[in-house]
């Protein structure tokens, strides 16, 4: 983060600050050049009329030369056409001498030229000079000109010292600003990774709490619920392997007592063996049906991908269902009533379907009154097909209906348990809607009955 921060403002920085001192000094170049040419041009204009070309000695011109000369700090040679030297501010050539130069020729062709000599600092420009009479324009001489470019040169080092100073300062800001913002960016995130790790070593108890930006409080909002569902699944977990060793121990300790007592006594009549050990052939049906329920309960936990998916013909399922549960109803005189609304078609898995819907037609037979009834009602949209079990039963308080559908829930423990109950028919039937996408709602009123609906899509979802 640190070396991105540095990257996209140290680098532009400099950029811009070498591309600001190289387009001053192309200014400065162009405008320097200017003003030699015009200097140049007025040199001219004085030198045409006093035919200081001609030789002729002209001590005003000469020290004007010489003064421009000066400011410009170079030096100036003036050139007649015929090739002589006029005037050469160094003084090293006198009119005797000739400057045959290319860009002294070129001049005669009307071209002015502009040089830079980098290496010695130096600009050179040489510009005709013109006479220009009515009708026509004469060129009658060139004028070469130097100027040093140490003023231009000491102005861009001055600038330059600045710019990196200031480079260098701005440079060491943003590092300092880079560190503290990325530890600050990185700090929450480390925090939360240890947690995380703590997490996996199985710690659970930890929730962690991060002020911090936007993004990283939502990160660590998110965190804690996930820690929060894992404790919940955790405590639930404990929760259900605590009441499945009570539930396993429950009817072992009955035999124990039961075989124990048999064997303290002496002479124990045949009649009471044989009582006794009918009550020890209960409780192991009792193991054996709760161990039953336990594996489809495990099984149904699985993934989805268990499902054995058929069309399946629910009224026909369900009449199944009633054939066999009817005569366990008729002991207690209770009346089962089957009503279709419509023939229903549907994809589920056969046996799991079954196996739900005959354990809430079971509860509303045990938890009915004698001479009850229980209505099971089929119905159908475009989408749905629902299956609704009505019993005219003893009902659920209002606070035990959102608790039924736990593993081994049960309001009335003794009645479960004459019953056969083993406080997980509902957790399976929940775990079957489930898995067929649909869903189950309880509605009942201590001492009038209970209605259980259920809502399952006609085509499986996967
Ligand atoms: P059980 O094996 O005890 O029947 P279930 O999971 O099937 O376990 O049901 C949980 C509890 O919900 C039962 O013990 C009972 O108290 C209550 N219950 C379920 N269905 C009914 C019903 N139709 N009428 C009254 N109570 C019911």
């Amino acid at each position: 983060m640190l070396f991105v921060f540095i990257i996209v403002s140290i680098i532009p920085l400099y950029l811009f600050t070498v591309i600001l001192l190289d387009n001053y000094k192309d200014k400065a170049i162009s405008n320097k050049f200017n003003q030699m040419q015009n200097q140049i041009i007025m040199l001219s204009n004085q030198m045409l009329p006093t035919g200081y070309l001609t030789l002729a000695s002209v001590p005003e011109i000469d020290a004007e030369v010489s003064r421009i000369a000066e400011i410009f700090q170079g030096r100036i040679v003036v050139v007649n056409n015929n090739l002589n030297i006029v005037e050469d501010t160094y003084g090293l050539y006198d009119s005797n001498k000739y400057l045959i130069s290319k860009d002294v020729i070129q001049c005669f062709n009307g071209n002015s030229s502009r040089a830079h000599d980098k290496e010695n600092n130096y600009l050179i420009l040489t510009h005709p000079i013109t006479h220009t009479t009515e009708d026509q324009k004469v060129i009658v001489g060139a004028i070469v000109m130097n100027s040093s470019t140490r003023d231009i040169q000491s102005i861009l080092t001055s600038l330059e010292q600045r710019a990196i100073i200031f480079s260098l300062a701005l440079a060491i800001f943003i590092v300092i600003f880079a560190i503290y913002f990325s530890s600050k960016l990185t700090k929450p995130l480390t925090k939360i990774v240890s947690s995380i790790d703590r997490l996996t070593e199985g710690y659970m108890e930890e929730e962690v709490s991060i002020k911090g930006y936007y993004e990283i409080e939502k990160i660590s909002d998110s965190f804690n619920k996930m820690i929060n569902r894992m404790q919940k699944i955790e405590n639930t977990r404990q929760e259900f392997v605590s009441n499945v060793s009570h539930e396993l121990k429950t009817p072992i300790t009955s035999i124990k007592v039961l075989a124990d007592s048999l064997l303290m006594q002496e002479d124990t009549p045949v009649e009471l063996y044989r009582e006794f050990l009918l009550d020890i052939t209960d409780e192991i049906e009792r193991e054996n049906k709760i161990i039953n329920d336990l594996l489809s309960l495990v099984k149904l936990n699985r993934s989805s991908g268990d499902m054995n998916i058929t069309s399946v013909n629910i009224n026909e399922l369900l009449e199944l269902i009633l054939k066999r549960l009817r005569p366990i109803a008729q002991k207690q005189n209770i009346e089962v009533v089957f009503e279709s609304f419509r023939a229903v078609i549907a994809e589920v898995d056969e046996v799991k379907l079954s196996l739900a819907i005959s354990n809430l037609i079971e509860n509303a037979i045990k938890y009915n009154k004698p001479d009850g009834w229980v209505r099971v009602s089929l119905n159908a949209d475009h989408r749905y097909f629902f299956i609704k079990v009505s019993d005219s039963g003893i009902g659920i308080p209002e606070d035990a209906q959102d608790l039924i559908f736990e593993r081994f829930f049960r309001v009335d423990k003794a009645r479960s348990r004459e019953s056969g109950g083993t406080g997980l028919g509902l957790a399976i039937t929940r775990n079957v809607v489930q898995m067929h996408r649909g869903a189950i709602r309880v509605y009942s009123k201590e001492g009038e009955g209970t209605t259980f609906n259920v809502r399952i899509p006609l085509n499986y979802i996967a």
